[in-house]
């Protein structure tokens, strides 16, 4: 096998196979990567520009069943610190979010054993009544899959009521690694990943955008990564003509921090920056059908995502008004607005607001900035 094969058939459109990415992660020097990345990004998107989004992550509850191992978030059910979000507290943080530019909530939550359909379906449509400008960036496969076992329903069952309610796109939550040995070890209590699949290919049958995410950096091999990014490529190529499928891929370092798997496996993140840098190129290089990669400053902090820039990213996510999940396993970057503009610009890019369809939007003219509290 040779490197420079590989980069001919990745920058002809090419789908390169597990070995091929293999063969890429382990051979190839950094340099030819984000090369070869930085060329296939100025093939999909406008390539000067960097864009951004502002949203609030806002969770519908703490309560879970599903008992991650990676994850500090989720209360078991009757925990004194249990949660479900009261609609006075979305009127407040959604106004919050208008105020400081946004108009995006992405609204996740546990897998609450006694929330079903009607609860997600009257939520939306409540919050759609309150705020019809928001949009809705909700739920996720994991989720989706939870409520169809509740409901004894499909998934084009659910994600049509939930669509029908007022859900406009949905996140890509859950994937962590795409190849059950992994699941069984990290998080057996979540849908395996044909499910994950198959619901995201649901989605984009109804016409919803989706993004896909993948988090590495603990018990998986090269391998299973790649076999990750073949099955995100996979159900991306048979989406219906017209549906924009997976909008954008992210893919970010397991967070271990008081996490069971680094107490009690002793499995922790050992990611190297370098290494989160190939693996942004290779993510370009082996999903050539999913126009926007996204760089995860959330998780690596800001230096190491402004050189993804350089390496087939051209997206750097949302400022995150309000993060409670990665961040609760030690993810400690934060951004402003201006702070996110000023580290595009540093990185020798420009700054482009977009929405959840990366669809370019005009800055609002007055909005307040957010102040963070560290
Ligand atoms: S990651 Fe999500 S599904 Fe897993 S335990 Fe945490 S809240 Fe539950």
């Amino acid at each position: 096998m040779q490197s420079t094969e590989l980069y001919k058939k990745a920058l002809d459109g090419g789908f390169l196979s597990v070995e091929e990415g293999e063969f890429l992660f382990a051979q190839a020097p950094l340099t030819e990567l984000m090369y070869i990345a930085d060329q296939m990004r100025a093939q999909r998107v406008a390539h000067g520009k960097v864009t951004w989004i502002i949203d609030r992550n806002l969770n519908t509850t703490n309560v879970c069943i599903a008992n991650c191992k990676f994850c500090n978030f989720y209360r078991i059910p009757g925990h004194a610190e249990a949660y479900i979000t009261d609609l006075e507290t979305y009127r407040r943080k959604i106004e919050e979010t208008f105020r400081y530019g946004g108009d995006q909530l992405l609204l996740q939550g546990g897998h609450h054993p006694e929330l079903g359909l009607a609860y997600y379906t009257n939520l939306f449509r409540e919050l759609k009544k309150m705020f019809p400008d928001l949009k809705l960036h909700t739920l996720g496969p994991p989720e989706v899959a939870h409520i169809c076992k509740l409901e004894q329903k499909s998934p084009k069952e659910v994600l049509t009521a939930l669509k029908e309610a007022g859900m406009d796109s949905m996140p890509g939550p859950g994937a962590e690694i795409l190849v059950d040995r992994v699941r069984r070890l990290i998080s057996k209590g979540k849908c395996g990943s044909q499910e994950w699949l198959d619901i995201m290919h649901e989605a984009h049958k109804l016409g919803l955008t989706t993004s896909a995410t993948m988090m590495f950096g603990h018990v998986e091999t090269i391998q299973e990564r790649m076999e990750h990014l073949v099955k995100i490529r996979e159900v991306q190529a048979k989406k219906p003509v017209g549906a924009k499928g997976f909008i954008a891929f992210i893919p970010w370092t397991f967070q271990d921090v008081d996490t069971l798997l680094a107490r009690i496996r002793g499995v922790h993140n050992l990611t190297t920056a370098e290494e989160y840098v190939r693996m942004i190129a290779l993510s370009r290089i082996m999903l050539p059908n999913v126009n926007n990669i996204q760089a995860s400053w959330l998780t690596v902090g800001k230096e190491t995502a402004q050189l993804c820039l350089h390496a087939g990213a051209n997206d750097f996510g949302s400022i995150m008004i309000e993060e409670n999940v990665v961040s609760a396993a030690g993810a400690p970057h934060r951004f402003t607005a201006k702070g996110i503009q000023a580290a595009i610009r540093e990185a020798g890019f420009e700054p482009q607001l977009r929405n959840q369809q990366y669809e370019f939007r005009r800055m609002p003219e007055a909005i307040e900035e957010q102040v963070i509290n560290y």
